[in-house]
């Protein structure tokens, strides 16, 4: 392989340009061509490339968002457009592509690999969902703009003696509203992973203004519903003053932590890594004890990342 492809898939997260930056740098001191394929899939059915040189990716490493775009491709499912995407690919000479994106994103992946044109996923989103590795770009950026968040509402809370209800992101998987509320010290986090009835919301709720808590926060994973519709049930069971926060889309921007920085970084370089030291597609970077790790796409896709029982326990524990 002596020419790469770099795109980002799927939702945006904070730490994709570090890591198209690590993957485009790593893979020209390997002697290679790299290309950046804008707007994903739907990018590389159409071809728009651009060449990547080592300066082409200079002062991206604290950008949120992603400098190459992302889109979602329907057209890329069809056997037609896979097709189509090898084809421009082929045209202009990549043989191997770095795909940086979700779940989704990396289904994609493993078809072209599939089709003969060797992929390498780099797992980037917020919600930290993937199988197989312990985090995901972009996680440690949207749980700490979460903290902010209730950090601040906090400090109001305290002050006029409210409930706060918070929705944050995750789509199916409870990792941010578990990490954010831990990390918080929010009094109950309602996980999809975990339903707890709201009469046990509520009970907890009575006992910490009985015991004297002059506020109350309570984590709601959009998994599990309507941040609005908790709210409403709330303030319908216990007649307390309680407000509703949907913190929505700026979970996904700003800059990325330097953990995601340095991850994005670490992952970015090992996909190029695999793909031209090694000639092979199909896998998936991850972290493992602080370790990259390679994994095969098939074993990983559509299974459930568990988040861990001891971390659920102790949030409970510590909110008492
Ligand atoms: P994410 O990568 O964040 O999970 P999506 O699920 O939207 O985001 O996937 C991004 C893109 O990946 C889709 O628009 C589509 O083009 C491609 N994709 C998703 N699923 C598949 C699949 N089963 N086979 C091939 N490509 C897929």
């Amino acid at each position: 392989i002596r020419k790469i492809g770099v795109l980002t898939s799927g939702g945006d997260a904070p730490g994709m340009n570090a890591a198209v930056r690590a993957a485009v740098r790593r893979g020209i001191s390997l002697g290679a061509e790299v290309v950046g394929v804008r707007r994903g899939y739907a990018g590389l059915i159409a071809g728009e490339f651009v060449d990547l040189g080592v300066s082409s990716v200079g002062d991206i490493i604290h950008r949120g968002g992603t400098f190459l775009q992302t889109a979602r491709s329907d057209h890329f499912l069809t056997p037609e457009g896979q097709a189509q995407a090898l084809a421009k690919a082929r045209e202009a000479g990549i043989e191997g592509l770095v795909v940086i994106g979700g779940d989704g994103s990396f289904r994609g992946a493993l078809r072209l690999t599939e089709l003969g044109l060797p992929a390498v996923g780099v797992p980037a989103t917020i919600d930290n969902d993937i199988y197989g590795t312990d985090l995901t770009i972009g996680f440690d950026t949207a749980v700490n703009t979460c903290l902010d968040a209730i950090r601040k509402i906090r400090d109001t809370a305290t002050s006029h003696e409210r409930t706060f209800v918070l929705e944050v992101m995750g789509r199916h998987s409870g990792w941010i509203a578990l990490a954010a509320g831990l990390a918080g010290g929010a009094e109950s986090i309602l996980l999809p992973e975990r339903p707890m009835p709201m009469e046990e919301v509520v009970t907890r709720l009575k006992r910490g203004v009985e015991r004297g808590k002059r506020h109350t926060l309570i984590i709601v994973a959009e998994g599990v519903g309507s941040g609005f519709e908790v709210g409403r049930q709330i303030r319908e069971m216990t007649g307390y003053d309680t407000r509703v926060m949907v913190l929505g889309h700026i979970q996904r921007g700003g800059s990325p932590t330097a953990l995601d920085a340095m991850l994005a970084s670490r992952m970015g370089a090992k996909a190029a890594e695999v793909l031209l030291e090694e000639g092979r597609g199909g896998l998936f970077i991850g972290v493992e004890n602080e370790q990259m790790v390679t994994r095969p796409l098939e074993q990983v896709l559509g299974r459930r990342k568990e988040i861990p029982d001891e971390l659920v326990d102790l949030a409970e524990i510590l909110a008492i």
